[in-house]
């Protein structure tokens, strides 16, 4: 039997390896890094991503470390008013068959990569960094720095929005500037003050920007991502925080370890194959992160990957009935942005429009993200 070859040892990576396994097949995980694991800060795990997890038989590991937030409060990041609160308990769960819950990406990774570990099929391998990818009579090969190559089935490109086995489908396929920085950071719950509720989602709108934090680490610490527009080459954050309520402006300004991120995803792409193989995750479909889907987009492609290995499908049915859900996720994004960055007249109609949903009519509007399975 030969290995599936997958380069990138991400979310999506070490997903798609635990979905080959579940089919019965082996993989090895190539990773340029010295080791397997995730920076950054939180995750919000929507329905359908806890569904992947719980399929890929790796929610048992995440689930102690996840927090669960009681609802998304969702505020005016100026006057600090509340314009909605969306309960995210008994009846959301009973509503979509599986919870929301967020976490730390670290433990993401790791509760992933345990799986993997406890599993005879999987390989992780870390410093190989891949320069090419080659399809060949039978199967495919990757090449990576320092002479050494390696043989297999296919090859599975789950590297990035950078990747380099993209520009070799697509050469003109480069990552679109959306002219945002994205900052992340922890900051210890303890520190917080009591107007900062660590049990809730909260998402603060303004004109050009918004702010999101929730708890991580079993409550230790709020995950926090301010969004703003870039301005010049010198990304700062402390101007951004003017205009703020009060409490959020402190409170943000408690955070030590700011990290930027360029605002950057990918139009949609109509091929996804290549004489070696596919590509899945951010490789193929990377999306702006305002409707938090971009991890959950590749735990639900290395499900649907899982179920064409086991049926000895070609690769090429997994992009056929991936193609139009991730191109709606990645479109959606960008206009969930555009609302809510929305300033003047369109601020004040999105508002009036959120007050007036009931929980039920605002759940059915997600009805089509959450309510994925396997
Ligand atoms: C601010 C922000 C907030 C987000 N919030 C959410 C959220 O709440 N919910 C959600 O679902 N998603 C969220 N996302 C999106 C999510 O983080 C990504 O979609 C997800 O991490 C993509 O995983 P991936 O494995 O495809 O890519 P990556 O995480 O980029 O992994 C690619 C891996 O490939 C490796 N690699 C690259 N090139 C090579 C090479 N040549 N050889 C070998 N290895 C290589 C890299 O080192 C890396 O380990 C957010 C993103 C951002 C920026």
């Amino acid at each position: 039997m030969k290995d599936y070859l997958i380069a990138g040892g991400g979310i999506c990576g070490i997903a798609s390896a635990l979905g080959i396994a579940k089919a019965g097949q082996s993989a090895r995980v190539f990773e340029q890094a010295e080791t397997f694991e995730e920076l950054g800060a939180g995750l919000q795990m929507s329905p359908n991503a806890v569904r992947a997890l719980q399929y890929l038989g790796a929610w048992d590991a995440l689930a102690p470390l996840c927090c669960a937030p009681n609802d998304i409060h969702i505020r005016d990041g100026i006057s600090g008013r509340t314009l909605k609160r969306i309960a995210l308990g008994g009846s959301f769960e009973r509503r979509f068959g599986a919870p929301y819950r967020v976490a730390h990406r670290a433990d993401l990774l790791r509760a992933l990569i345990e799986t993997a570990r406890q599993s005879p099929r999987v390989t992780l391998e870390s410093r190989k960094r891949v320069l090419a990818a080659r399809g060949q009579t039978e199967g495919a090969s990757l090449d990576f720095e320092g002479c050494q190559r390696a043989s297999g089935t296919a090859v599975i490109a789950c590297d990035g929005i950078h990747s380099k086995l993209r520009l070799s489908i697509h050469p003109d396929s480069a990552p679109r500037d959306s002219g945002l920085i994205l900052w992340r950071a922890l900051i210890p719950t303890a520190l917080a003050p009591n107007t900062i509720d660590p049990e809730a989602v909260c998402l603060w709108l303004r004109p050009g920007g918004h702010t999101v934090h929730y708890a991580v680490s079993g409550g230790r610490y709020i995950s926090v991502v301010h969004v703003s527009q870039a301005h010049g080459s010198t990304a700062r954050i402390l101007p951004s925080f003017q205009g703020l309520p009060d409490n959020l402006s402190a409170f943000l300004s408690l955070a030590e370890n700011w990290q930027s991120w360029p605002g950057l995803d990918l139009d949609p792409l109509s091929d996804w194959t290549a004489p070696w193989g596919m590509m899945l995750g951010d490789a193929t479909h990377a999306t702006l992160p305002f409707l938090a889907q971009g991890a959950a987009m590749a735990l639900e492609d290395a499900c649907v990957l899982s179920k064409h290995v086991e049926a000895k499908a070609p690769l090429a049915g997994v992009a056929a009935i991936r193609r139009e859900r991730t191109a709606s996720v990645q479109l959606h994004s960008r206009r969930q942005g555009k609302i809510y960055h929305a300033g003047g007249l369109l601020s004040r109609a999105r508002n009036l429009t959120m007050a007036a949903l009931t929980q039920e009519r605002f759940l059915s509007r997600l009805a089509w993200l959450y309510d994925w399975r396997p």
